[in-house]
């Protein structure tokens, strides 16, 4: 599959390609197919008896343990633990921001993989191998086929060169340690000189991809069955703090994703929503497009979250009732219309959802110009 070179902003990568992902894999995988690709039969008992699920991954493999994850990951322990309670908190804000509107999400059943790559190549090789897809271009994607997610960390995150020296011996307990977290004597040993800030996008895209692993294991979505964009995608880009401390979650505004539309409704390219409520696939070569369907994605499902919860949450549920495989058009613009009612009477709202949006983006555009006009006379 050719893809276009990495786009200027990254996050509209990260996040195309588990569109992609899903959309490619229900297009390409029969039903029959659509189960955990890697099986492993091996499990591990941690804090007492409780086992872990297997996870496809080598005994020997770092293991990262929270009350919802396993991380896998080779990356620093401080990086890996920075991502993990990132997953975590992504998790917390999730189930809140659901349970409150109603949606009832079901807890997850075992703790959810992901694996943390500390370099591309790797990550490239790994989604190849997994998954028989080009994940050259991503930093970050979950998977419906094996249900992990797969992250990568951002060029400057990579901090292992930083650690202090270690002896082999300590090197060398901490990878035979199935799971890195019980190596307590080891990691208290360890100097604490390592930093962890975690960049943007890599926070951006960490909640993004957990966001889809959580719906498709909280029995908001369910895997094989296809979905329009704006379902998936739109869900997962409610979820991209831009810093650790940033609101998310569906009910809040996205204001990375609020530019794109924006810059969407500058360039005439919003889609009428007859059409984008059946929209499964993404521009392809085009950045610009592609960051413009996912704004539009994220706009859309914030709006029904906000306006129609109820008829949002049945029209979820229904879906998850359906059967594996392709649906046309046609009826996935029908099974809309039988949740929210005639488009055209929607079409009103939302335009006024989108002017709403194009107003607010205005204030804060000129918020921000004026604090530099005061910082620059200080
Ligand atoms: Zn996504």
């Amino acid at each position: 599959m050719q893809h276009s070179a990495p786009a200027p902003r990254w996050i509209a990568c990260a996040a195309a390609c588990p569109g992609l992902s899903l959309c490619r894999l229900s297009t390409l995988l029969s039903a029959a197919l659509m189960v955990i690709g890697c099986v492993a039969t091996t499990s591990w008992a941690i804090e007492g008896n409780e086992p872990i699920e297997a996870d496809g991954f080598p005994a020997e493999y770092p293991r990262f343990v929270s009350e919802h994850f396993v991380l896998v990951s080779h990356a620093h322990a401080d990086l890996a633990r920075a991502r993990l309670e990132l997953l975590e908190k992504t998790y917390a804000r999730f189930y809140d921001a659901f349970e409150k509107a109603d949606f009832e999400p079901q807890p997850t059943r075992t703790r959810l993989i992901a694996v943390l790559f500390d370099k591309h190549d790797a990550y490239v090789q790994y989604a190849t191998d997994a998954d028989r897809i080009d994940m050259s271009w991503t930093n970050g994607y979950y998977s419906a086929r094996t249900n992990r997610v797969a992250l990568v960390l951002a060029g400057d995150e990579r901090i292992a060169t930083r650690e202090p020296v270690q002896t082999a011996a300590t090197d060398r307990e901490d990878q035979l340690l199935p799971f890195a977290e019980s190596a307590t004597a080891t990691q208290a040993a360890r100097p604490v000189e390592v930093s962890v800030s975690m960049r943007p996008i890599s926070i951006a895209s960490t909640a993004h991809e957990a966001a889809h692993q959580l719906a498709f294991n909280s029995g908001l979505q369910q895997r094989g069955v296809m979905y329009p964009l704006w379902v998936s995608e739109g869900l997962a880009s409610c979820f991209e703090p831009q810093s650790i401390d940033d609101l998310f979650g569906p009910e809040h505004v996205n204001k990375s994703r609020r530019r794109d539309l924006i810059d969407a409704m500058d360039a005439g390219t919003v889609i009428p929503l007859n059409d984008f409520v059946a929209l499964t696939r993404l521009p392809t070569n085009d950045a610009r497009a592609v960051s413009h369907v996912y704004a539009q994605g994220w706009a859309l499902f914030h709006f029904l979250f906000e306006n129609h919860p109820k008829e949002l949450k049945q029209y979820m549920k229904k879906l998850t009732t359906l059967r594996p495989g392709r649906r046309s058009v046609s009826t996935m613009r029908q099974e809309f219309i039988a949740a929210f009612g005639p488009i055209e009477k929607l079409q009103a709202k939302w335009d006024e959802a989108l002017l709403a949006h194009q107003r607010a983006e205005r204030e804060h555009v000129a918020q921000q110009a004026d604090m530099v006009a005061l910082e620059s006379r200080k």
